[in-house]
């Protein structure tokens, strides 16, 4: 299956394609991921990519659409993967349907996580990250030790983009140039919208059931 995770910053996408990717055993792709990879690397594409994310604005397309086709032409990506921060414009959604209609495959389903504005600020202003990919907040789902990961004992860290002023800037990037991709999935008729703002575990729980509805349906798992 191709799923695409979709939702404004901090809505939970990296969380919930996590627990896909893990339930139908497929990679789960995050873009923010693999830059912050580069950045760690200092990697050229980490030092390109590091002037854009810092200040809460996109990378370019050009180097975004070629980071994902290479990742999505890996061998582990040939029975579908779990995409979290891509498309992020219409011009990468373009590219993402012409990728795929190349090699025969499209998206199964496009998994939008709604959440509200304030919700949004209030989730970056208090997320703590750990480098195994684990989320926290430090009010509202802290670890158990402080600043200590619960599944790995990794020191939890703040993204450097996790800052107040940051946050309205990726939440006003977010609106003009990615909230305009809901419009298409939902014309092709294969969004979902979820409710965001419930504990983690019950949007996992809505998340799985629309995916199990949606393969019963299809006959895919
Ligand atoms: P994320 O971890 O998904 O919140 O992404 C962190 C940052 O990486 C974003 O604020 C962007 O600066 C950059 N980024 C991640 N994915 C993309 C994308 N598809 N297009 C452009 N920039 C991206």
């Amino acid at each position: 299956m191709i799923i695409i995770m979709l939702g404004a910053p901090a809505s939970g996408k990296g969380t919930q394609s996590a627990v896909v990717a893990q339930k139908l055993g497929i990679p789960h792709i995050s873009t923010g991921d693999i830059f912050r990879w580069n950045i760690a690397n200092n990697t050229p594409i980490g030092a390109e990519a590091k002037k854009y994310i810092d200040k809460g604005l996109l990378v370019p397309d050009e180097l975004t659409i070629n980071i994902l086709r290479d990742r999505i032409e890996m061998e582990d990506c040939k029975d579908g993967f779990v995409l979290d921060g891509y498309p992020r414009t219409i011009n990468q959604q373009e590219s993402l349907d012409k990728m795929l209609e190349d090699c025969g495959k499209s998206i199964d389903m496009a998994i939008n996580l709604v959440v509200t504005d304030e919700e949004v600020v209030r989730r970056i202003s208090g997320r703590r990250m750990c480098k195994c990919g684990k989320a926290y907040h430090i009010v509202t789902y802290p670890s158990k030790k402080p600043d200590i990961c619960d599944l790995c004992n990794g020191e939890l860290y703040t993204r450097k983009d996790d800052t107040v002023e940051v946050a309205n800037t990726r939440l006003d990037t977010y609106k003009k140039q990615s909230e305009p991709i809901i419009g298409v999935y939902r014309e092709k008729g294969i969004l979902v919208d979820i409710d965001g703002h419930k504990p983690q575990d019950k949007v996992s729980e809505d998340v799985l059931y629309e995916i199990h509805k949606y393969s019963s349906k299809q006959g895919v798992v």
